[in-house]
């Protein structure tokens, strides 16, 4: 396989706190020998462990890059042992266009891995990643929140996996990342995803989903934020001491936890985020767009537990998703 055309402006193996970018050169109509800057922060202190921590791998999704910009600024090399690793903007040209997937190639990051270095730019940055940071990492944070169409109950999520060992090293990590909610996920559909591609590499690794709607509050940066330090207390890489709160167990054990829309309309919730509901219970009605006078669809819970993640958006179409009931230890 060719080398990947991305080089790093900045040294993977000198002590100090190092701000450049990862330089893929993108020749296009504006700048025909032009190049996307990716901007990446490493902080080296010694040989340790190595955490590499993304944001915006859906460009739409904020407390990802605004904690890791706070990071980037203030993590000093005396507070580490070790190697982090920051890239706040995973897929920079749809982080700049405020979109999910990238405006160039409408790639969507978290399905084209393991990438290929002589394929589309998302597919690039994401060879990049497979064969270059990844490799020298132990332990991958990957914030995602809901983006525009999505919203979500903050949790950060550690996957169901088939090496045991290694799941018990994701659930220890996500527990230290202490969001409010801890999510076991089963992955309906992994094909191409970040999430396997680094566990099939054998790593540790976060994720997290922490609110939606293509914004951040003020509540969900500073899960983003507390979590982020949590885990590299957890690596032995920051020195401090842990910030940490109650979490609620959540799981979604199998297809019945998701509901799918079947029309185009115009929803009505009738309950919130977080809310219990049983099984059968109303979660939306979904009205003509057309027409008045005409009964709306019901949306129903397909089994008991806390609705934790919505379709954000006010209209919704057929195909989209519903909701996601979660079940709880509370
Ligand atoms: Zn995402």
């Amino acid at each position: 396989m060719r080398n990947s055309p991305i080089t790093s402006t900045v040294p993977y193996d000198k002590d100090g706190v190092h701000h450049g970018f990862l330089r893929l050169p993108h020749s296009r109509n504006d700048s025909a020998w032009g190049s996307l800057m990716i901007p990446i922060s490493v902080i080296r202190n010694g040989t340790g462990p190595t955490a590499l921590l993304t944001g915006a791998n859906h460009g739409d999704e904020y407390e990802g890059p605004v904690a890791l910009q706070n990071l980037a600024l203030h993590l000093t090399v005396s507070d580490i042992s070790g190697r982090v690793i920051i890239v706040p903007a995973f897929n920079y040209p749809a982080f700049r266009a405020g979109s999910r997937n990238s405006p160039i190639d409408d790639g969507n990051m978290n399905r084209v891995f393991p990438g290929n270095p002589s394929g589309t730019v998302t597919e690039k940055i994401a060879d990049y990643f497979m064969r270059t940071l990844v490799p020298m990492s132990n332990v991958v944070v990957d914030i995602h929140s809901g983006g525009k169409s999505l919203e979500f109950l903050p949790f950060a999520a550690a996957h169901v996996l088939a090496d045991k060992d290694q799941q018990a090293a994701c659930v220890a990590a996500m527990r230290a990342f202490n969001a409010p909610y801890s999510m076991l996920l089963l992955e309906i559909d992994n094909t191409g995803m970040y999430d396997t591609a680094v566990e099939d590499q054998g790593k540790v690794f976060v994720s997290s989903e922490l609110g939606g709607g293509g914004t951040t509050t003020a509540k969900t940066v500073s899960i983003a934020k507390k979590g982020i330090r949590n885990v590299l207390i957890h690596a032995g890489i920051l020195k401090a001491e842990p910030d940490v709160g109650t979490s609620v167990n959540l799981d979604t054990p199998d297809g019945d936890c998701f509901v799918f829309s079947n029309h185009d309309g115009l929803i009505e919730p009738t309950v919130d985020l977080g809310s219990f509901v049983d099984e059968g219970d109303v979660l939306s009605r979904v009205w003509p767009l057309d027409r008045t006078g005409i009964n709306p669809i019901e949306y129903r819970a397909r089994r008991q537990g806390m609705l934790a993640g919505r379709h954000f958006p006010g209209l919704v179409k057929a195909g989209d998703f519903m909701a996601v009931i979660a079940i709880t230890d509370e």
